[in-house]
């Protein structure tokens, strides 16, 4: 119960776990914002900066609270993202330069956190990433040979003790902030593995299943066949293809032909699920069942199918199928069963159609 409220409020200050990079680049813009706010707060407390650089950290707390809110409920997380990454170098290091001892402060760590997170989060920026590395490894020089010529431009500490306890609280609160980028991060690249293991499942579906119809493909067959002529006792295969189907094609067109098609499909699914079997599309108005049951049931469950498929309205009337069935024989493979099956076919096309020819054996 708490678990789904947390999630729901994440969800709502976040944003979307499908995508990763606006999900954790939120998390970065609230708690950045409510790192600058806390610095205010500690610099105005412990007169650890210039009062200028107080109100500055106020001002960019509030700042980056606006940037979330902007990208996070107006859709503009791009142009977002690029305010965020080209206000850090540009502004947020040479204010914290001048108003926070220079090179003496904490300034370093600070240029340190804002390249790391760029680099590792905004490669899809191209070029304003690049910019924005750049920025941030060079600031800091010009930031320098000023210090070093107008050294009465810096806010310095009053005493080494306000420098100390600035330095160690900023090397905790950048720590910190690492840290939590970090830990988004590898949460970016869990999201990301989640949505391939997801594209890798649907992925896997498509290359089983037949596109028109839903049914398994022959990849399937070619499993399955193997795995049941090994487990089971007795397995049936029945190849079914349509009567005149072309001409049903020519006169009503491809798009109703694909609707019988499926209609067949969908009597063949149950079917096989009422014989526990396998329903497949071999191609073209060509199917194939596999029945884990005796020859007889299986010749009555394709004479119900018959049947059902007869009784379907059409607007074109009504349409049936030949079938030729087969009981497996344990020593061959799917292809000679196939051949097997596909020869009594013929001869139920030969002999009239609309009809199931099944080996000697049973008939
Ligand atoms: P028979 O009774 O001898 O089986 O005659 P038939 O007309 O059914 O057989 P034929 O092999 O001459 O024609 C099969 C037709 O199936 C040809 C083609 O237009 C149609 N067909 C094959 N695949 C598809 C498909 O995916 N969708 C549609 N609509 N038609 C298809
Ligand atoms: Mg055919
Ligand atoms: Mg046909």
């Amino acid at each position: 119960m708490l678990d789904i409220k947390i999630k729901n409020i994440l969800r709502k200050l976040l944003g979307d776990q499908n995508s990763p990079t606006q999900y954790t680049h939120h998390a970065a813009l609230i708690t950045c914002s409510g790192g600058y706010l806390f610095s205010s707060w500690f610099n105005y407390f412990y007169h650890a900066s210039d009062i200028g650089n107080v109100y500055f950290q106020l001002a960019l707390g509030l700042f980056l609270a606006w940037i979330w809110f902007r990208s996070r409920f107006h859709n503009q997380f791009d142009t977002m993202a690029i305010v965020f990454m080209m206000l850090m170098p540009i502004l947020s290091v040479p204010v914290n330069w001048f108003f926070n001892a220079g090179s003496c402060g904490p300034t370093y760590l600070l240029g340190l956190a804002a390249l790391i997170y760029i680099t590792a989060n905004f490669r899809q920026f191209g070029i304003y990433q690049k910019i924005a590395q750049g920025l941030c490894i060079l600031i800091p020089l010009p930031l320098m040979i000023i210090e070093r010529q107008n050294p009465d431009w810096i806010f310095n500490y009053p005493n080494l003790e306000t420098q100390q306890i600035d330095l160690i609280v900023s090397f905790f609160l950048v720590s910190l902030v690492m840290l939590l980028l970090i830990s988004a991060n590898t949460m970016h690249f869990r999201l990301e593995q989640q949505k391939v293991e997801a594209l890798s499942v649907r992925l896997r579906l498509l290359s089983e299943q037949d596109s028109l119809t839903g049914l398994s493909n022959r990849h399937i067959l070619e499993r399955e066949y193997s795995a049941w002529q090994n487990n089971t006792d007795q397995l049936c295969l029945a190849i079914i293809d349509l009567d005149w189907f072309k001409q049903v094609n020519d006169n009503y067109g491809h798009a109703y032909g694909d609707h019988v098609l499926r209609k067949l499909a969908e009597l063949l699914q149950e079917s096989a699920v009422n014989s526990n079997g396998l329903a497949v599309r071999l191609g073209g108005e060509e199917f194939v069942l596999l029945m884990p049951i005796s020859k007889m049931e299986a010749f009555t469950n394709l004479n119900v199918l018959a049947d059902k498929l007869r009784n379907t309205s059409f607007e074109h009337g009504t349409i049936t199928f030949s079938a030729g069935l087969i009981e497996v024989n344990t020593l061959d493979n799917q292809i000679e069963s196939l051949k097997k099956a596909d020869t009594l076919l013929y001869e139920a096309k030969n002999s009239g159609r609309d009809r199931i020819a099944m080996d000697y054996e049973c008939s």
